[in-house]
């Protein structure tokens, strides 16, 4: 991401403007904020945002809680089920989850602000330390995780919470994962992936070893050697390409890197950003790295994407914040080459796109021009890791039952880099959390379940 292109410019904003565009998105409630947001919850007995809830929290009862004065009582009921609930609160996308179900979301009314609420209560719990779990006593089994992302530091609280001790493999120098390297940093701003590591990991009885990556500096039978299970939490650390001319020009780069360096970036003043900027793909970080592109002072972001409005991974809140930041979103759109002037981006050249009789996606024969000095490709991620030995996949995936258990005897796996993972935060907690239990219940049998099949 450190490639130039003619257009592409550092400090095009003032360093006033860098720091209102990149401030929190929802800031935390007030104490009165906050009542008054509680008030507005039935406390129904079949609570539909609970069910909707990945990680089953108990919606209604943490609500109740704050309505009563007690937010640390109410954090306590968040972490038992998600020990990165404050994460989760800046993060998920409660729009399509819990508010979405919520009874209160209807044409006349709007959902109870669950997300916000959620973030009250454990802010307030991470801000004072308080700390609600003890360690059982050393079991003297050993777990080696591998990836320190949502799901890995989700499975490692759990597995030291039972008294087994657990070793981090994180191939990166930092841990925390996609919410350290890729959620948009106006919604997770100050340091809060780092503390809200350290709040996890203040439990004991886990250890990082940073810089250290299956395949490169171990395989998987490595460690199935060393320690009584393992459990692989990789995520997806490689990006698609697009597979167009021009693709390896100055100034075409994937929107993940982009959103790294500048999670990575204090002064967002130092991150180079075009006049015209093309951001290709229809999912969250395509949204993400579209708006975070506007804040930098971008003149012109227009995402472009093949298919139709109602087909984007991106939820209609999404959607809506880009626009509203300035974004303009483009559909029916498929990227055919880049064109080059002097070595660098000087436009995107796209097909028109429709839906064939058969529902496939066609190309209608006619093409356009974008004039642009930057593109980002934001086309997904895959997983990339080697060493992994008679592991089962299946689209690329690693194949997992519902409690995480992969096709070798004691491996687990959880998160994105599963066929179950769902490419959100929330769902890697889970993940993490019931491949520990699983785990806990194998040592606790004293015996090794079947194996995973597809
Ligand atoms: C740009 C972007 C924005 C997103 N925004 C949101 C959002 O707003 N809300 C939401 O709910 N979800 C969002 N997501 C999705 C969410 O971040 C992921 O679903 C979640 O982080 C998955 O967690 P994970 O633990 O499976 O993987 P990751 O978070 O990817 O963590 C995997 C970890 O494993 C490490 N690793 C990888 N390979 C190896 C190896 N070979 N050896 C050792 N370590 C390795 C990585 O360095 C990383 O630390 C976003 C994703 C992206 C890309
Ligand atoms: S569905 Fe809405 S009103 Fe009912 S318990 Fe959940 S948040 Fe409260």
């Amino acid at each position: 991401m450190a490639r130039l292109g003619s257009g592409i410019e550092a400090g095009r904003l003032s360093p006033e403007e860098y720091a209102s565009n990149f401030s929190d998105l929802h800031p935390r409630l007030d104490r009165h904020e906050a009542l008054v947001a509680a008030d507005r919850c039935y406390f129904c007995y079949d609570a539909p945002c609970m069910a909707a809830c990945p990680t089953a929290i108990d919606i209604p009862l943490f609500i109740r809680q704050i309505s009563t004065g007690n937010p640390l009582g109410s954090a306590k009921t968040i972490f038992d089920q998600n020990i990165l609930g404050g994460m989760c609160a800046r993060v998920c996308p409660t729009e399509t989850l819990c508010e979405d179900v919520c009874v209160r979301n209807t044409a006349e009314d709007r959902p109870v602000e669950i997300g916000r609420l959620q973030r009250y209560a454990t802010d307030i719990a991470m801000d004072a330390g308080r700390q609600f779990y003890a360690r059982k006593p050393e079991s003297g089994k050993t777990i080696a995780v591998v990836g320190a992302g949502p799901a890995g530091l989700a499975a490692a609280h759990r597995l030291a919470l039972h008294g087994h001790s657990v070793t981090i493999l994180e191939a990166r120098e930092k841990p925390g994962g996609l919410n350290e390297y890729g959620i948009a940093t106006y919604k997770a701003v100050d340091e809060f992936a780092q503390r809200e590591v350290d709040y996890v990991t203040a439990i004991g009885g886990i250890t990082f070893d940073y810089g250290k990556a299956l395949g490169r500096d171990f395989s998987l039978s490595d460690l199935t050697g060393q320690y009584n299970a393992v459990f692989l939490g990789m995520g997806l650390a490689g990006v698609n390409g697009l597979g167009i001319e021009g693709e390896n020009l100055l100034g075409v780069d994937d929107a993940v890197d982009f959103i790294a360096a500048l999670r990575q970036t204090p002064d967002k003043g130092k991150i180079p950003i075009g006049r015209r900027v093309t951001v290709i793909g229809g999912g969250m970080t395509a949204i993400d790295a579209a708006i975070q592109a506007k804040l930098l002072g971008a003149e012109e972001v227009t995402i472009c994407y093949r298919r139709g409005k109602a087909s984007m991974n991106a939820s209609a809140y999404e959607q809506d914040l880009a626009t509203a930041n300035g974004v303009i979103i483009r559909h029916w759109l498929a990227p055919k080459s880049v064109i080059e002037r002097d070595g660098a981006v000087a436009g995107l050249e796209v097909a028109y796109t429709a839906l064939g009789d058969d529902g496939r996606l066609v190309m209608t024969g006619e093409t356009g021009m974008l004039a642009t000095d930057q593109i980002f490709k934001a086309i997904g991620q895959s997983f990339s890791a080697s060493g992994l030995g008679a592991l089962q996949f299946e689209r690329g995936k690693i194949v997992v039952d519902a409690t995480g258990h992969t096709s070798i005897e004691n491996v687990w796996a959880g998160g994105d880099c599963t066929g179950i993972g769902e490419d959100l935060t929330v769902a890697a907690v889970a993940q993490g959390r019931d491949a520990a239990e699983s785990i806990n219940r194998m040592f606790a049998a004293g015996a090794r379940p079947a194996t995973a099949v597809a």
